[in-house]
């Protein structure tokens, strides 16, 4: 049988990733840039005053003191967006709002608050005087034009990830298209005779397809395009009939019908699809039954275990990796060192996969601890544990008991908790 880490590196070396395609700026969130982002521009624009104040010849207020202030004449008074009407002369002083293009000739700016302004009441117009009560370095308060980006430059490499701020210096850039890679489509389907669907009631023997949505739910959230296509039968028939349906997606997800039970028929159906099994065990808990292989066209498909718990992390471990490589992403999850705080008895020969609530303790003077409380249910037909966690803890295969405090890798699914001491 597979470890989980041959049998992620299995998986990632069959994902080539998916073409680029040009999209407008907001769609480009949290995917990954596939040609660089070159300015075509100069920011700031035009040097520009980073303080509502004055701008001065720095020379003119060489001798200001609180006690013997300097008095210039305001000749000039500038807003952001606008330009400056001439020419700042030695001498005097420009009323400047923060952004505004400070005027040719001043190489200073004081602020507001350095000047008697406030105490004088002086006149926001210009004409008046303001008097100022500290000497000024020359370029202190100034932003010089390209000092954030040069004309030319690259701003954003191939591979970056796209987040709010990337999305916010292209805009500044006057950028409002990306080239970036594809999103994949990926079709869902689960199996059994017990299902119904969502809004049906089940009937006795029934149970709610939930597999559907909560897969559907973390394709989404690894940035792809969920298909549901609801469940099929335990009848190969109609299980090969929806199979063919999904193989018009990049990837296809199966859930249940891949254990040893008498009517798991998914393995069979895939086959007789078409679709060349690459593997069907990896030594893990939950998850065991774990299938990967590859139809045509070499699209990924992933036959989950139906137990819920199950596939959520069989999808964590094998098929968000692959996912976001497609995407050309091939940042891990991040794993942290946590404390645990329960015991846990291992059942022994599989590495297993606890749901977990990861929290940061802060204790003052003693730097941060990462806590790690195991959900009390982790039995793979529950849910309600998956819900809270926002972490699965990873036991290696040996067997025995975990104690409290022991330290362990967690694989982080979600924000870790802040808590204080
Ligand atoms: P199977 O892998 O088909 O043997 O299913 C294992 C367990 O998971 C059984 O208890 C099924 O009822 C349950 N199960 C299978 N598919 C789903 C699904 N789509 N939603 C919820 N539970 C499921
Ligand atoms: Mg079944």
């Amino acid at each position: 049988m597979l470890t989980v880490e041959q049998a992620l590196e299995h998986i990632l070396s069959r994902v080539a990733p998916l073409g680029v395609e040009r999209v407008l700026l907001l769609d480009a969130a949290s995917r990954i840039l596939a040609e660089p982002v070159v300015s075509t521009r100069t920011l700031p624009p035009h040097d520009n005053s980073a303080m509502d104040g004055y701008a001065v010849f720095a020379a003119d207020i060489a001798a200001a003191s609180r006690e013997r202030p300097v008095i210039l004449p305001i000749g000039l008074r500038v807003g952001a967006g606008h330009l400056p009407s001439r020419p700042l002369s030695p001498g005097e002083a420009a009323r400047v709002m923060t952004g505004a293009a400070v005027p040719d000739g001043a190489d200073a700016v004081v602020k507001r608050e350095d000047t008697d302004e406030g105490d004088a009441g002086a006149p926001a117009a210009s004409g008046g005087k303001v008097g100022f009560f500290v000497p000024a370095n020359p370029g202190a308060h100034i932003r010089r034009r390209g000092d954030d980006i040069a004309e030319g430059a690259e701003v954003l490499r191939v591979g970056d990830a796209i987040g709010p701020a990337e999305i916010g210096l292209c805009a500044g850039l006057g950028r409002a298209v990306l080239t970036v890679r594809r999103r994949p489509t990926v079709a869902i389907l689960s199996t059994g005779d017990e299902l119904c669907d969502v809004d049906q009631v089940p009937a006795p023997g029934q149970i709610v397809n939930s597999n559907v949505w909560a897969l559907a739910a973390q394709v989404a959230e690894a940035g792809g395009l969920p298909v549901v296509l609801g469940h099929a039968r335990d009848d190969a028939g109609a299980i090969r009939a929806r199979i063919r349906e999904g193989l018009a997606a990049d990837v296809l997800l199966t859930s249940g019908g891949v254990s040893v039970g008498d009517f798991d028929l998914v393995r069979g159906a895939l086959e007789a699809e078409g679709v060349g099994l690459e593997f069907w065990k990896v030594a893990m808990k939950p998850g065991k039954p774990v299938t990967f292989g590859r139809g045509p066209g070499g699209r990924l498909v992933f036959g989950l275990p139906g137990n819920p718990a199950s596939s959520m992390v069989a999808f964590e471990l094998f098929v968000r990796p692959a996912l976001r490589g497609l995407m050309g992403d091939l940042r891990p999850r991040p794993r942290v060192t946590v404390m645990l705080e329960d015991g846990f008895e291992r059942g022994g020969g599989r590495v297993q996969f606890l749901r977990a609530v990861v929290r940061i303790v802060r204790k003052p003077g003693q730097g941060d601890r990462w806590i790690a409380h195991l959900l009390r249910s982790q039995d793979s037909h529950k849910l309600s544990s998956m819900a809270r966690s926002n972490a699965l803890v990873e036991l290696p295969a040996d067997s025995g008991r975990v104690v409290p405090g022991e330290a362990v890798t967690a694989i982080l699914t979600g924000v870790p908790v802040q808590a204080d001491a």
